[in-house]
């Protein structure tokens, strides 16, 4: 059996799946990287054999992106949970306030850490139509003293996803786009920041991309612990201390895949095709499924929905697995079904779980 053959369809949350053609370039040059006679994870992060690869990965970031010239790209470590507390660390002077838009678990997570560490308050939240809804752009009140004002541009739990970003002027605008980040073309020069887990688009856990316009940096605290400025980072390229190498490494890899595939309107393109066959499953069950997200505020890259009731659900989701899909589960915290279909989900594997969709119903109704 080829390895194609043996690829589970991998509908995880993150991490979550990698492209096939990535994962077999890192396996063939796993043991002797580009001739250095030892792998990349060995190599050492000063020398220049790993600071080319450092170097082409933000370069690629850059292009790939579209990144204007005011901004920096740091590799840093500690996961989007870490940018949480960083971001009001850095960012939240004492007598400021920060708003914060709640879309779901994710952005009350980095509202909590404001808290511990100012004063955030809500703008707007969602949470009392279960956060089935991005607000409206118009429903967007915020002050223009804020320090800056914090979305979640794809709620990975419940699967909405902002279409568009507010404008808010010369107050920075803050983005957790773990799970959406290069997905789609952004306007960059929209966003004071832009901040990732690597592990869900670009690459293995690990790595923290951190997109941060040079005028936000200038106005961060300076009386922090080292690695917790945002300024030691920028300062050494993100070479402060030993970065996450091998997922550095990935992650530029990834960015090369992405590139060959036409770059981000090729993929945001091929995305739309891949999500539309789920929801066009869902909305034509005549109920069978029932979309957790209201249709304008859809996730491309998490597609949640629940059945009639929770025997059903288990039947589906133990069926599902049993025909080999990966990861269909809901979030622990909320149940029903979640289908992750990031950028390296091939559309035979949507088509697959469309097809089983398709079948179970009609078995089952
Ligand atoms: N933000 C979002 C939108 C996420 O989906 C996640 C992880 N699933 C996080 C933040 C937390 O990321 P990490 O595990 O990298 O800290």
């Amino acid at each position: 059996m080829s390895q194609t053959n043996q690829r589970a369809y991998n509908f995880n949350a993150g991490p979550s799946a990698l492209p096939l053609a990535v994962l077999e370039k890192a396996q063939q040059e796993l043991v002797n990287f580009r001739g250095t006679g030892m792998s990349v994870m060995e190599l050492s992060h000063r020398s220049p054999a790993f600071e080319e690869v450092h170097n082409a990965a933000i370069n690629r970031l850059k292009a790939l992106f579209a990144i204007p010239d005011n901004y920096e790209v740091l590799f840093l470590q500690g996961g989007a949970s870490l940018q949480f507390s960083m971001i009001p660390m850095n960012f939240l002077p004492e007598g400021q306030q920060a708003g914060y838009v709640m879309t779901g678990s994710w952005s009350e997570k980095a509202y909590q850490e404001a808290e511990l560490l100012g004063k955030p308050y809500e703008i707007a939240s969602t949470k009392d139509n279960k956060y089935r809804n991005i607000p409206a752009l118009d429903e967007l009140q915020f002050n223009s003293t804020d320090a800056y004002v914090h979305v979640t541009s794809n709620n990975t739990i419940y699967g909405t996803q902002w279409s568009e970003f507010p404008d808010t002027g010369d107050v920075p605008l803050i983005a957790d786009m773990s799970s959406d980040i290069m997905s789609r073309p952004v306007d960059v020069s929209k966003f004071g920041m832009i901040y990732a887990g690597a592990q869900k688009n670009l690459g293995p856990s690990g790595v923290t991309v951190v997109i941060i316009h040079k005028d936000l940096l200038e106005k961060a605290k300076s009386e922090l612990p080292t690695m917790l400025k945002y300024s030691t980072h920028s300062k050494n390229n993100s070479l402060y201390n030993t970065p996450p190498t091998f997922g550095i490494y990935m992650l530029g890899e990834v960015l090369n895949w992405i590139e060959e595939k036409g770059g981000l309107e090729a993929v945001a393109k091929h995305n739309e095709e891949k999500a539309k066959l789920i929801y066009d499953a869902i909305d034509d069950s005549n109920g069978f499924y029932n979309g957790h997200a209201t249709p304008d505020s859809r996730s491309l890259m998490n597609i949640t929905f629940t059945l009639a009731n929770e025997e059903l659900e288990k039947k589906f989701l133990a069926e599902a697995k049993e025909a080999g899909f990966v990861g269909l589960n809901g979030h622990r915290s909320i149940g029903g079904c979640r289908a992750s279909t990031y950028n390296a989900v091939p559309i035979e594997a949507c088509q697959a779980l469309r097809d089983f969709m398709l079948d179970f119903q009609q078995k089952n109704s």
